[in-house]
């Protein structure tokens, strides 16, 4: 095997507290804010991408061990470079994050590593970005980190439970062994709820809760798969976006419910002989969950209950009621000069996969060259 590429370079890092002016500031270095960066680089503008992780790519490797795409390989490139795998497999979680850091080093994007924006700021047209190690004036900042929100979102019974029951996120799991004996339930069927609940049948007995968010029938690597995939695809992208009425109801069930089971389905979780209860997870009895209306014993809970967006570190009216940034295509609808890229349904269904980023993306850095266009000259 050979050796992981090195990080990227921090050279040029301010560790100082002194400000540096920049024209754009992309925040994350994810398939979103490489995308950003691509596009600005082409137009010839100015921007910095910054991450808070050692690596780029990190986040993906932080999955758990068994995680692969659900979307074959032809069609996980980001704009400019195709995802050196063959064209119908799916790249595991190491593979995409080693992909997008040779998509950085390949395209020579800045990308300034181990650096934690803690906060956004108006100042003046523009923006202070503060950052654990210094500042940058810009006029322009792109928020590209991540698509659904960071923060786990676990409901409030947790507290409730016995501290004997093994309590994780998904976000948390990498493997059965972490888990050790005796039940286990799995809240949340969207589809990591139902890749996890598939993989951990297989050594514990295992209950997955939560509503249907329903299904995509064929088997990933089955024939009928490969001839329906670029319709879904199509669909996706052109059909299922916020222009049309269809678009608009699914954004709603996708940003707060989770998307439909793709690689294991219902039957799979069935043969596995995992117990589906679609009910959700809303109380405890005497420290234990209730499934159902019932209290159930169980030695571990794995909480596939999603993320919130904690966007509280910038510091500019832009939330909306529902939590999620007031925007149109990434653009935020009050405050002139900020962006946002990879949101859930920034512009469609596709807009969270890799292969739908880039569109959101050229749009973004569209108008940002346009925004560099009309400043008056001094
Ligand atoms: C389990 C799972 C399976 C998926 N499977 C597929 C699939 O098969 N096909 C597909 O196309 N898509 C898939 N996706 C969807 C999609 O590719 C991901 O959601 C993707 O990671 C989103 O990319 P992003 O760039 O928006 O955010 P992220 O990849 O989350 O990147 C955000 C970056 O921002 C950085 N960051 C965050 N906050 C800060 C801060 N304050 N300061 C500095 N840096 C910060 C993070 O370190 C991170 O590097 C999957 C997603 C998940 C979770």
């Amino acid at each position: 095997m050979p050796d992981a590429p090195p990080a990227l370079s921090v050279d040029g890092m301010d560790t100082t507290q002194k400000t540096r002016e920049i024209e754009t500031v992309i925040i994350g270095a994810g398939q979103a804010g490489l995308s950003t960066g691509y596009h600005l680089q082409r137009r010839g503008h100015q921007f910095v991408i910054l991450d808070a992780s050692a690596r780029v790519g990190d986040n993906w490797r932080q999955q758990w061990d068994t995680l692969k795409l659900y979307t074959p390989a032809q069609y996980d490139g980001l704009p400019g470079l195709p995802f050196p795998a063959p064209r119908w497999s799916f790249p595991g979680k190491d593979q995409v994050g080693d992909y997008l850091d040779s998509y950085a080093r390949h395209f020579d994007l800045p990308v300034r590593l181990r650096t934690r924006v803690v906060s956004v700021d108006p100042d003046g047209d523009g923006f202070v970005v503060t950052t654990d190690r210094g500042r940058y004036s810009c006029r322009n900042v792109v928020v590209a980190t991540g698509t659904f929100g960071r923060t786990p979102r676990i409901p409030e019974i947790a507290s409730e439970l016995d501290p004997a029951i093994l309590q994780l996120h998904s976000s948390q799991y990498r493997r059965p062994e972490q888990l050790g004996a005796g039940p286990v339930l799995v809240v949340g069927a969207s589809h990591s709820g139902c890749d996890l609940a598939f993989e951990i049948a297989k050594t514990n007995p295992t209950v997955l809760a939560g509503r249907d968010c329903g299904q995509i029938p064929p088997q990933l690597d089955s024939r009928q798969m490969r001839v329906m995939f670029p319709l879904l695809l199509f669909a996706w992208r052109h059909v299922l976006t916020r222009r049309t009425p269809v678009g608009r109801k699914t954004m709603a069930k996708i940003r707060h419910h989770g998307g439909p089971m793709l690689r294991v389905k219902r039957s799979d979780l069935a043969e596995r002989g995992v117990e589906r209860v679609t009910s959700r997870v809303e109380s405890v009895a005497d420290g234990r969950p209730v499934v159902d209306g019932t209290p159930r014993d169980v030695a571990t809970i794995v909480w596939a209950t999603g993320f919130r967006q904690s966007f509280a570190w910038i510091h500019l009216p832009m939330l909306g009621d529902d939590g999620w940034p007031r925007e149109m295509r990434g653009a935020a609808t009050e405050t002139p000069g900020l962006y946002f890229c990879g949101l859930s349904f920034q512009y469609c269904f596709g807009s969270m996969l890799l292969s739908g980023v880039g569109r959101d993306a050229g749009f973004v850095a569209g108008r940002i060259a346009a925004r560099k266009a009309l400043t008056p000259v001094s």
